[in-house]
């Protein structure tokens, strides 16, 4: 397949390449060429449209697709109060096959392609997303949420049975397919036992498996870890002490963060998701965007839904940039967190979050009226500031589109 159309890529947080009026070849699955000139005269026209790679989403509950916008005054209140609730609901197989489907259906027209999920903490809510993920041809790494204490008794589960079947789930759909892989997900430090995060710990350092946990995200959240691990520096060092920390360990939020934390994340090579979005929305405070930068510690940006409003990484760019009191983030700087900073996190930049040849073709198309007259740093602006109002044309994945939806309705 050919498509004519205009490349934005990102290149770094500085700079991204923009490339007008290039034919870009898809082979299977991946980018072969992007050349000023078609190899043969038959293409797809989508030169009113800017060429983006896919959006990544870092983390994100799918089980809570339905209640995003639901008021509390902070994280431990908002769990308690709808976020444990609704969770419970995809105990059911029916609701939890339907909100897989509502939510990927969501994330595609939100022009994303991979994303890293949690789902309920119920066997079969995870299958659910598996399946239906792979049914609309996804890119998506998926976990049960892990929670073996100080839960309610509705999602509270046995420490052996939350292991078993989070290794189960991991041996039957990590890699399952090119597109699919499973991620270890212990909720966060206070619902979690040392047998479980250690565990956790171990099988998935011997297995190469990701882990995802929230870390530091609110002062309350901090001192009842303090409290349930007295012995322990700080929470961070709960978790370098249980295991949790690697390379291939997601971190979401790291708000309320010293530098002995920090140090410690950088030593074990943890990347960090920061959910801007979520973070106003629970006034969780303010992430410490420049002091993380200036460690080398590896992040990307992340909805966080149901914290987070809105599935689409536009929002979430804005927000980034609107976070931050002292520090202005540029359009450069957005677009690549949204891209290839999130592949990177992932280990991934060698496959995904690139216009580049060579890559998968995870592509977004959006639609971008008098295109031609555009400059690579208006275009950018347009993106992180207008990018939520834009009309997305097509999206593909690993080179492949979705006809089922009529992306011109959104
Ligand atoms: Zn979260």
């Amino acid at each position: 397949m050919i498509i004519k159309t205009n490349v934005l890529s990102p290149i770094s947080p500085h700079e991204a390449e923009f490339r007008k009026n290039v034919f870009i070849t898809i082979n299977q699955t991946k980018i072969i060429s992007i050349s000023k000139e078609s190899a043969n005269g038959d293409f797809e026209d989508f030169s009113d449209c800017v060429c983006i790679p896919g959006l990544i989403d870092t983390h994100v509950h799918l089980s809570q697709f339905y209640v995003r916008g639901k008021h509390s005054s902070d994280l431990l209140d908002w769990l308690q109060k709808y976020i444990f609730q609704a969770e419970l609901k995809s105990k059911d197989e029916s609701y939890a096959r339907k909100i897989a489907e509502d939510f990927f259906s969501a994330t595609v027209k939100a022009g994303t392609t991979t994303a890293v999920i949690y789902t309920a903490p119920f066997k079969q809510a995870c299958e659910s997303a598996f399946e239906i993920a792979k049914d609309f041809g996804v890119r998506a790494i998926i976990g049960k949420t892990m929670m073996d204490c100080n839960s309610p008794d509705f999602l509270r589960e046995s420490t052996e049975k939350s292991l078993k079947e989070s290794i189960e789930l991991f041996e039957k759909w990590n890699k399952s397919t090119p597109l699919l892989e499973y991620v270890f997900s212990p909720r966060f430090a206070p619902v979690c036992s040392s047998k479980l995060m250690k565990s956790v710990g171990e099988f998935a350092r011997k297995n190469n498996a990701y882990i995802q946990t929230h870390l530091s995200e609110n002062p309350d959240e901090i001192k009842l870890v303090k409290k349930l691990f007295p012995q322990f520096d700080s929470y961070t060092e709960v978790y370098e002490k249980h295991g949790i920390l690697g390379e291939k360990t997601i971190l979401g939020h790291v708000i309320h963060i010293s530098e002995k934390e920090l140090n410690i994340i950088k030593n074990t090579n943890s990347k960090i998701a920061h959910c801007p979005d979520s973070n106003f929305f629970l006034k969780s405070g303010a992430f410490p965007y420049e002091r993380i930068k200036n460690t080398g510690i590896e992040m990307a940006l992340a909805s966080d839904v149901a914290a987070g409003t809105s599935l689409s990484m536009f929002n979430v760019m804005k927000m980034f940039n609107y976070r931050q009191d002292n520090y202005v983030v540029s359009p450069q700087e957005a677009f690549y967190y949204a891209t290839l900073g999130g592949a990177k996190i992932l280990g991934k930049d060698n496959i995904i979050g690139s216009v580049e040849i060579g890559k998968e073709a995870d592509l977004t198309f959006l639609k971008i009226p008098d295109i031609a007259e555009k400059n690579k740093d208006t275009l950018l602006s347009e993106l992180l500031y207008l990018g939520t109002e834009k009309k997305i044309k097509a999206v593909f994945v690993a080179g492949k589109t979705f006809p089922k939806f009529n992306f011109q309705k959104y």
